[in-house]
């Protein structure tokens, strides 16, 4: 029997980022982990290799499209081996990383499956392990949906962790999912020589995001992929000798096509039904998800749940910021989840991000807003790097403009939404956006600029 204080299962962002605060608060802290490395999807399959081989991807574009500035680079000598070690060595040293900042905090780190017995008790699987503690932190995430009738046994069939082993890159690949985590691989395997299809059940991909902000990604993937079927369901899959074949349903669509290989990224479905809640009384509402209230606490009195497994939007910093909020909870703090906004972002080629209402929310909710859209084809910036595709989107309230939401597309929108998100933290309004002076030439002007043509005091476009 292992006795102490918080028990946490699950070491992605929002386990390992609970167990240093509640360290660094001085208690005493084991994290159960069932893989060897930790960090969670974030860390091994999920955020930081996306974005390694995403970076991959922008190298070898911007070499392609640098023509325009006068220079020609050959076509490139693509090592997957090397772009593989790249990515994976990025993994190590981040998962390392956290293993070292656990030891040096002295949390007791225990690789194994972790289940309720009761409120009070966790086994491991596989040992005779019993933890007992005091409180605990489910943080047990998520995991890839698998459609069950699709012969995911069939090595060309790929979930999105399958994808980012790069175990060869396909001829003729099948994206089925136009969100976010779809289009981020297809973004990867497009740089990386495959022909892609994307299939989207729904009208517009990102459907999360407004569509204006979305259609410039989705005029230059046109001309970039084989098809971009919207509206369109998938009714069979086979797996032949000769590839897998799809029948579509869906306007404009073939009837059958025959794919190297495809990618199911249809979403994620939390890990809470997997873990024996039940014998410690925890609720599980009818998705999987873990109901808690503003201080992250389940329904029973001493156990907490974080991140993924609690309710979308699942993303890691939201996993973070409730990680702090449960530890300090725990260490009597007075904290509680209090955020205006979780930013969104895709990080496709241009990048989509958006924070606070969406155009299409305030219509749905009846609120009135002021609405500017700048063109970054009047940016002296997005000319100068030749990306001037993009848009910024600044949505204001009627009465006073205080801002209500943002959406980018284009170069580092991933990193321009930053600003919006504290604005909107701040309870800015039209006046505090357009009157701080921001650096030119630089994207970050367009979100000043955005808001200029909210308020009217920019009408001339280029
Ligand atoms: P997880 O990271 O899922 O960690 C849960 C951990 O619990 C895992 O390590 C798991 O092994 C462990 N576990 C589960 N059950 C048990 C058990 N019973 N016993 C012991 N251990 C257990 N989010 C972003 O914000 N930005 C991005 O760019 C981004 N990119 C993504 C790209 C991809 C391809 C994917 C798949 C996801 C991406 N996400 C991104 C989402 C992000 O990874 C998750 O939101 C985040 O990892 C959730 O953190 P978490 O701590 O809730 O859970």
């Amino acid at each position: 029997m292992i006795k102490t204080q918080i028990v946490i299962i699950g070491s992605g962002p929002g386990g390992y980022t609970a167990a240093f605060r509640l360290a660094d608060l001085g208690k005493q802290v084991t994290l159960i982990e069932r893989y060897n490395a930790l960090g969670g999807v974030c860390l091994n399959v999920g955020c930081i290799p996306s974005k390694a081989l995403l970076h991959t991807a922008q190298i070898i574009n911007e070499a392609k499209d640098a023509s325009h500035v006068g220079v020609t680079f050959n076509e490139p000598l693509i090592s997957i081996n090397g772009i593989r070690t790249n990515k994976d060595n990025i993994v190590t040293k981040l998962t390392n990383g956290i293993k070292t900042l656990a030891k040096a905090r002295k949390i007791n780190v225990i690789t194994g499956y972790g289940r309720f017995i009761s409120a009070n008790q966790i086994t491991i699987e596989n040992s005779d392990d019993i933890i007992e503690f005091e409180q605990c932190i489910i943080a047990t995430g998520s995991q890839v949906t698998k459609i069950p009738t699709l012969p995911f046994d069939d090595a060309r069939v790929m979930s999105s962790t399958d994808a980012l082993n790069l175990s060869n890159i396909p001829k003729r690949l099948l994206v089925v999912g136009g969100g976010i985590i779809g289009l981020e691989m297809a973004t990867v395997y497009n740089a990386l020589g495959s022909e892609i299809t994307v299939v989207e059940l729904s009208d517009q991909l990102i459907t999360s995001a407004d569509k204006d902000i979305i259609n410039p990604l989705l005029r230059r993937i046109k001309k970039q992929y084989a098809n971009i079927f919207l509206n369109t369901k998938i009714t069979k899959i086979e797996a032949l000798k000769e590839g897998i074949k799809v029948r579509f349903e869906g306007k404009n669509t073939p009837k059958f096509d025959t794919f190297d290989k495809i990618l199911v990224a249809i979403g994620r479905t939390p890990n809470g039904r997997l873990i024996d809640c039940e014998k410690a009384g925890v609720e599980i509402n009818d998705w999987g998800f873990i109901p808690v209230n503003k201080q992250m606490k389940t329904n029973v009195n001493n156990i907490y749940a974080i991140g993924d497994i609690i309710g979308q939007p699942m993303l890691a910093h939201k996993a973070i910021h409730e990680a702090k909020i449960a530890a300090e909870v725990i260490c009597g703090y007075k904290s509680g989840f209090n955020a205006l906004t979780i930013p969104s972002i895709a990080y496709t080629d241009p990048e989509i991000a958006w924070t606070g209402k969406t155009e299409k929310e305030l219509k749905a909710e009846g609120i009135s807003y002021e609405k500017g859209l700048f063109p970054w084809t009047n940016s002296g910036r997005s000319l100068s790097i030749g990306r001037s595709e993009g848009i910024t989107k600044g949505l204001f309230d009627t009465k006073i403009g205080k801002i209500l939401g943002m959406g980018i597309c284009g170069t580092n929108a991933s990193e321009l939404i930053a600003e919006a998100t504290l604005a909107i933290e701040m309870g800015c309004d039209m006046d505090d956006i357009a009157l701080t002076i921001h650096a030119h030439p630089t994207l970050s002007e367009t979100t000043a600029f955005a808001t200029e043509m909210a308020q009217g005091t920019i009408t001339d476009l280029l």
